[in-house]
This record gives C-alpha cells, structure tokens and sequence, in this order.
C-alpha cells in the first residue's frame, strides 16, 4: 500500500514508519517539524518507499499518485505544548484534519485519526470505555486539546456518515519510548532526563494522580490491527496498568541506578489546572475486535527509553 502520514517525523509517526516500510508498504511523511524532528527519519534518507515532505498540514495538502491509507497524527499532543501553542493546537485539530480528510475523500483513502484519551478529560467513569462521553472543560487550558481532538473525532464521523469515507479512530492513552522529545515537558520524559542528568525528579504535588503507559510497540501494533479492521466506532489503544505518578518516579529512580531524589512541586502555571486525577483504557473493544493487548512490561519499556535518551545525551542531543 502508499500510506501518507501526517505527523511523520514526530515520535508515533516515525514508528508507524518504520514498520510500515517493513512490512513492505511506501511511505510518505509529512511533518511541519514543529514538534517533529528529522532526526527521527533521518535513518529512512535514500529508502525507495520512503519520502519526506515538511508541509504544515493546516494548509492544503496535496500529493501526486495513488493513496490508500492516510494516518492523521499531526498533532501537538503534550500538555507543556499546547498549554504555550495554543491556537496552532486548535488550527491541527479541526483545520488539519479537515484537510487530511479532504485528502483522503480525493483519493478514496482510508482515513485514520490518532486521537487521545484526553477527549475523556478528568474523567468521572474509572477506567474509561469508549463509550464514555467525557468530563472536559472547554475554556480551561487543556480544552484546546481535549476540544481539537473531539472535534477532529466529530468530522472523522461526518465525512464517514456525509461522503461515505472509510474511516478509523483510535484513542492513544500515555504512550512512551524512544524519540520522544527529552524537552517535551511530559512525565516520562522530565523524569528520565532528570535522573540522566543527576537532577531530582519533580513529582507534581502529592504525586497521587495516576497514568497508564504503553511502549510505542504495542500501541503501533495496534493501530496496524485496527487498519486491517472493519471498524468505524473509536477504538482505545493504551496499556491498562496503571500507576501513580509517584510509584512512576520511583520506577524511573530504580531503573536509572537509584541515586536521583525525588522533590514534591506544585506548579504554580496552568500545568496541572484540569489535570487527569486518574486515567486507565478499557481495552475489552481492542481485545475483541483487534485481538490485541499490550505486551512490553513497563520496566522493559523503560530501559529502551533509558537507553535511547543516555545515547542522545551522550551525542550532544537534547
Ligand atoms: N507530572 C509530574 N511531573 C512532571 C511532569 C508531569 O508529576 O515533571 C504529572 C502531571 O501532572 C500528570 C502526569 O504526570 O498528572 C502525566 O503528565 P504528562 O504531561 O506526561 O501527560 P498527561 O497524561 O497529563 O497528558
């Protein structure tokens, strides 16, 4: 197949790549870079399947020849960014998937949205199926997100229902691993830079808020399942043990050699304003529809992401 990817030299989408070209599929990325980085695709210079074109996906995207897949992940999907880009997160949600969609009506394409589990926001149902609705507060700062994402959900759905376009959902709760941005400002990525770097780990408040994270494997191999799959309804794709922030820190102390502290701060920006209290995918649709769940154990998970970042600090990168 000729998959194009938007968001493809970011984290996800460069591992979509990587896969896909292995599986024997032509791939183009399409990355504006203002998250992405082309360090992440810099191994795929020269591929014969492979071709990269920076574009911002907001303005009108068009490429020569056949599609049949077109995997939107363009997004800016960590809180630190969105919380200091807020309208260029709005314009990737609602604009930049208006065009992929329209890209994808155009070339009678399977369309394929990345969606989050924060269209749940701090959710009230614990662990969240999908047919949750959602507790998620429009002004507050993380709304440009959480509201990018539904809306981007919303006209996924129209243009299946309107133009009758093949389409895909799939929700990704906190996933990790190499090429995540080490300034990215998240809770995987502060903690295993802080400890690379000797600094103590900054566990917001009492660090009793929880996450469950998934390996970038797993969560890849579930959105390939999901494009062999005949299913329009939204889709989790997330690893459903959970943890607390602080048992987290912990973990990443441990497996970092244990001599990093750990400090309790309370940000004083809008950081945590609306921060998830809990959050756990229900994955009974993935497990019935897919027959997938994750299968890299957290620790496992972590010391691949440990290494990448101790190489990439160890080459002068950050
Ligand atoms: N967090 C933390 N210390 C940090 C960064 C994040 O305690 O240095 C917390 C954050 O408040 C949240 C959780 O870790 O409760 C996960 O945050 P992240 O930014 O990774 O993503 P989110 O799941 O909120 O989208």
């Amino acid at each position: 197949m000729r998959i194009l990817i938007t968001g493809g030299a970011g984290f996800i989408g460069s591992h979509l790549a990587d896969r896909l070209l292995a599986d024997g599929h032509s791939v183009i990325a399409i990355d504006n870079l203002a998250t992405g980085h082309t360090r992440n695709i810099e191994h795929l210079a020269g591929h014969e399947r492979f071709r990269f074109i920076k574009h911002d996906v907001t303005e009108f995207v068009y490429v020569e020849g056949k599609l049949d897949v077109v995997l939107h992940l363009a997004s800016l999907p960590s809180p630190v960014d969105y919380l200091k880009k807020p309208i260029p997160t709005l314009k990737v949600g609602a604009l930049g998937t208006h065009k992929a969609l329209g890209l994808a009506r155009d070339k009678g394409a399977l369309f394929m949205l990345a969606s989050t589990s924060e269209v749940y926001g701090d959710p009230l149902v614990h662990p969240q199926p999908e047919d949750y609705w959602g507790n998620v507060n429009p002004v507050g700062p993380r709304g440009v997100y959480d509201e990018s994402k539904r809306f981007a959900e919303a006209i996924t759905m129209a243009y299946h229902r309107y133009h009758g376009l093949d389409t895909r959902i799939f929700r990704i709760f906190n996933t990790y691993g190499p090429r995540m941005r080490a300034d990215d400002g998240r809770v995987v990525t502060n903690f295993i830079a802080q400890a690379l770097r000797g600094e103590a780990l900054t566990v917001y408040d009492d660090g009793s808020r929880t996450r469950s994270f998934c390996y970038v494997s797993d969560l890849v191999d579930g959105i390939l399942r999901l494009l062999a799959a005949k299913e329009t309804e939204p889709i989790n794709l997330g690893n459903p043990t959970e943890m607390t922030v602080l048992e987290f820190a912990k973990t990443v102390q441990k497996l970092t050699g244990g001599t990093s502290e750990l400090v309790h701060v309370s940000p004083t920006d809008e950081r945590t304003k609306d921060d998830p209290q809990v959050r756990r995918p229900d994955i009974q649709r993935a497990r019935e529809i897919l027959g997938w769940e994750p299968k890299v154990p957290l620790e496992e998970g972590l010391r691949h992401t440990i290494d990448y970042f101790r190489r990439l600090f160890d080459e002068g990168g950050r």
